[in-house]
């Protein structure tokens, strides 16, 4: 950039600043971040800086932090995060034919487990488009399946803390809101909060471990069944 600088005062008579002084300026003045491309970013972000917007997104982190020194700390205490990743074809072919064929969705949301026992760990409910949806019910019903099968090594935990983001056709329904009356009417849980971050800054922690498939995804060249 510089030596194109020195270029464009040479063309226009002009004696360049020194490196120092143009590294000075460049970082003082402008301070322009360098990085690939981004993407998913957040609607309201990209229009602009929204104060009110960025203060709760980062409360929000942080209550989100707080929650997973709690329960580590409290054996009284479980957190988790429940994410559906984004859907994977099958089979995964590199035949260029297999583009315009229909594939097999498959689904599969993501558990990650925070207690005094399992210091954060990654679940993961799978399954494919013929055995069912991806809406509220198949969501409750793999946290239902997860619950139950934790619930034997844990010890009694009664403050359940959830987040999810706040897809509306899955996690922010009456059917999550009434899975959630079960558990406390059948004496599982004391107390269950679910929050939902900003719109636009949900990390989930499982979206780690669905990099990691991802990654593994793209070292086959085929990929035939689940396992
Ligand atoms: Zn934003």
């Amino acid at each position: 950039m510089y030596a194109s600088n020195v270029e464009e005062c040479a063309n226009e008579n002009i004696v360049p600043v020194s490196t120092f002084t143009y590294r000075q300026m460049f970082v003082n003045d402008f301070n322009f971040g360098f990085g690939p491309p981004k993407t998913d970013t957040c609607a309201v972000c990209d229009v602009g800086s929204n104060e009110e917007h960025v203060a709760k997104y980062k409360k929000a982190f942080d209550v989100q932090k707080s929650n997973r020194e709690n329960a580590k700390a409290n054996e009284k205490i479980i957190y988790l995060t429940f994410d559906l990743q984004k859907t994977l074809p099958l089979p995964k072919i590199s035949t260029s034919k297999a583009f315009y064929v229909r594939q097999v969705w498959l689904y599969n949301l993501g558990i990650y487990l925070i207690s005094t026992q399992q210091n954060g760990k990654g679940f993961f409910h799978v399954w494919t488009e013929d055995q069912g949806s991806c809406g509220p019910e198949e969501i409750g019903s793999s946290l239902m399946a997860f619950l139950e099968n934790t619930k034997d090594q844990a010890i009694a935990p009664d403050h359940l803390i959830a987040w999810s983001d706040s897809a509306g056709g899955q996690n922010k329904k009456n059917y999550i809101v009434c899975l959630w009356h079960y558990l406390i009417n059948s004496g599982v849980f004391r107390k269950i909060d679910h929050t939902f971050p900003e719109v636009g800054h949900t990390f989930m922690d499982s979206d780690r471990d669905f990099a990691a498939v991802e990654k593994s995804i793209r070292k086959h060249q085929s990929i035939y069944t689940i396992d």
